[in-house]
Parts: C-alpha cells; structure tokens; sequence
C-alpha cells in the first residue's frame, strides 16, 4: 500500500514507513534515548501499530483534533514502539502529526526542554510515564 498523504512519512508497504529522515536537530542529546542511527533504521517502524491497523493515514495529521486525532491518540497508547516514534519526531524535528500519541504543542514544550538540555531519554521518560498518555491536550491548530 502507499500513501502519498504526507511527505512526512510514506507507508510503501504494510509494515514499512519510508521516511526522509534528514540531519539530527543539533540540539538534541540522545543520552538515554535511542540514537539517531538506530531511530533512522525501519525496523521500529515495522512494529508501529499504525502500520498493522485499517486506519487512514490523515488520521496521524488532523487538521483539528477531531474524532480521527483523539482515535490516532488511543492507538499510539498501546503500539510497542511508541517511545522510537516520539524519540524520532523529537530528534528529526517533525513539527505536524501525531508521533508517539502527541500533537505538535505537546512536542513544542518537549523541545524546549531538549534546547535547554535536557537529554531525550528524560523527555521520553516524562512524556511516557503516563501510560494512559492522551496527549495533553494542548492544541494549537496545527496536529
Ligand atoms: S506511536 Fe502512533 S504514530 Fe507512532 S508508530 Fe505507533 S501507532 Fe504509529
């Protein structure tokens, strides 16, 4: 199957995300994360749980938080790899979508907290502690 929905990332197949990663953000220190080599391999991605699932990917970029971003939510909370795919949005700076059952002002406040030095593996450890983890909430227009 193939996706075109986003230049993001391109689902070619099930179980395969192609995704441009491009250069680390130079403010990122991965201690305690996973690294950017082992995030930029498809292996994870082959785990995701979005991948295995009959959901559209837009679901993953709503332009609201509609029905289909608080679904995408719910299906992030309980996919295996879901600290990789946060780790990797933080990392690679996707700024649109839901990566890691979060929005993108969920994932503004975290990069601030790795600008300011905050290894990733701390922010992932916070964002994830909750394993309920909806995302917080905090919207701001853009998923
Ligand atoms: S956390 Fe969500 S978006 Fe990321 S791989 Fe899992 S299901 Fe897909």
């Amino acid at each position: 199957m193939t996706s075109n929905a986003t230049k993001v990332r391109v689902m070619v197949e099930p179980g395969v995300w192609q995704h441009p990663f491009g250069t680390p953000l130079p403010y990122v220190d991965s201690t305690g994360g996973p690294s950017p080599r082992e995030l930029a391999t498809p292996r994870w991605a082959a785990r995701a749980r979005c991948v295995h699932l009959e959901t559209e990917p837009e679901a993953w970029f709503p332009r609201d938080m509609s029905t289909g971003a608080r679904d995408a939510i719910a299906i992030c909370a309980r996919c295996p790899v879901r600290r990789e795919c946060l780790a990797a949005a933080l990392t690679f700076g996707d700024e649109y979508g839901i990566w890691g059952g979060t929005t993108a002002a969920d994932r503004a406040l975290m990069a601030d907290r790795l600008r300011h030095g905050t290894p990733l593996g701390a922010v992932l450890d916070d964002a994830l502690a909750d394993d309920s983890n909806e995302s917080s909430g905090q919207w701001d227009g853009a998923a």
